[in-house]
């Protein structure tokens, strides 16, 4: 004990050199300029920034500069913004080499079932190394017209719960040669299988109207898609088949439900350019009005399966829309795919123009559209 106190003390005797108050001291100084800069360029760089607080509001993005934040986007997204390649001298493996490259490496969170696609006769595959265009996957938009300098536009219809006009309606639709698009509520689905299955016999296009009608940006998202998927399996029960089409119950959506409908396969959030409001039974002449002569190339017309004077006035409305030089098509044939983000694939042995378009959930006439193979007419 006593020893070491001794060692310790003779040790503290040694270490103090007459040069350590003067390093101590230099020290000091060196700290007390060196604050006194740092000091002057805080100040400085606070007044550059024009006095902002060094904690940003609330919403601000700290990581973003205020140049940046200035910048406007973009005003094209660039053609290309992914290239799934596989480069030929890589080392086969699992991970780089799968069986084609046109398969998604994320599938769909949920696969709607789509129509079986009939390629146009005479129309060759990709051939291998081939590069194809296609809508990134999992991507929602929402739209309210079609494509325009075409000459077409959309009759869509909703069903709620009321039927009794429906076959009325086909009839109408069938004798007049108009394929039309309907949103099928998916409980209206359960409740009228065979009506279901009349529209998808008549050529018409099938979207999904959610299953309870409930205004959907009230929902939590997994109401939203059990919504969505219950309605998918009700139409593909029955007709064995859906679109990739969504239309909000009363029109009402917000940026989640888009993009979790875009998720879940319903890519298009469909709105429309002109409502009948014919579910108000408003009169046969107000909706002659409204659609006959209101709706514009490219556009959308809603309308309701349930009231009995719209198949009343649809024959006029039909014919004063083709007098107008309109010809009413299904939807599929006025979508615009590049809304999508497009992204660019290589094609692989055994890849087809129909493999692609399911692995990519995008209807065949829009990826052959997409890829200038087919122009739109
Ligand atoms: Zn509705």
């Amino acid at each position: 004990m006593a020893a070491r106190k001794k060692t310790t003390g003779k040790s503290q005797k040694r270490t103090i050199s007459w040069w350590q108050p003067l390093l101590l001291g230099s020290l000091a100084v060196l700290l007390v300029i060196g604050g006194f800069l740092w000091g002057t360029r805080a100040t400085d760089r606070a007044i550059s920034f024009g006095g902002l607080p060094t904690v940003p509001p609330p919403g601000t993005n700290p990581t973003v500069a205020p140049t940046e934040l200035a910048t406007p986007p973009p005003a094209t997204a660039p053609p290309v913004t992914e290239i799934v390649t596989i480069a030929p001298t890589a080392p086969p493996t699992p991970e780089t080499n799968p069986p084609t490259t046109a398969l998604p490496s994320t599938p769909p969170i949920y696969d709607p079932i789509f129509p079986p696609p009939t390629l146009p006769p005479g129309l060759a595959q990709p051939s291998p190394g081939a590069r194809v265009l296609v809508p990134s996957l999992g991507e929602g938009v929402v739209i309210y017209q079609g494509k325009t300098g075409l000459n077409q536009v959309a009759l869509t219809f909703d069903s709620g719960w009321l039927f009794e006009p429906t076959a009325a309606l086909l009839q109408v639709l069938a004798e007049y040669h108009v394929q039309a698009t309907f949103f099928t509520r998916g409980g209206w689905v359960d409740a009228q299988p065979e009506l279901t299955r009349m529209i998808k016999e008549g050529g018409h296009e099938i979207g999904n109207h959610s299953y309870t009608h409930e205004s959907q940006p009230s929902l939590s998202d997994e109401d939203m898609r059990w919504e969505l998927r219950r309605t998918r399996d009700a139409l593909g029960q029955v007709v064995g088949e859906t679109q990739s089409y969504y239309r909000p119950p009363y029109g009402e959506y917000n940026d989640r439900d888009v993009a979790l409908a875009g998720e879940e396969g319903y890519r298009f959030t469909v709105m429309w350019s002109v409502d009948s409001i014919d579910w108000m039974e408003p009169g046969e002449e107000v909706i002659l009005q409204r659609v006959g002569y209101n709706l514009q190339d490219g556009g959308i017309a809603l309308m309701h399966v349930g009231v009995w004077q719209t198949p009343n006035i649809l024959p006029q409305v039909i014919t004063t829309l083709r007098e107008r030089g309109l010809e009413p098509v299904p939807l599929s044939h006025i979508l615009d795919w590049s809304l999508f983000t497009p992204v660019e694939i290589v094609v692989v042995p055994g890849d087809t123009w129909e493999s692609i378009a399911r692995a990519y959930n995008i209807d065949l006439r829009g990826l052959l559209e997409l890829n200038g193979i087919l122009v739109a007419r």
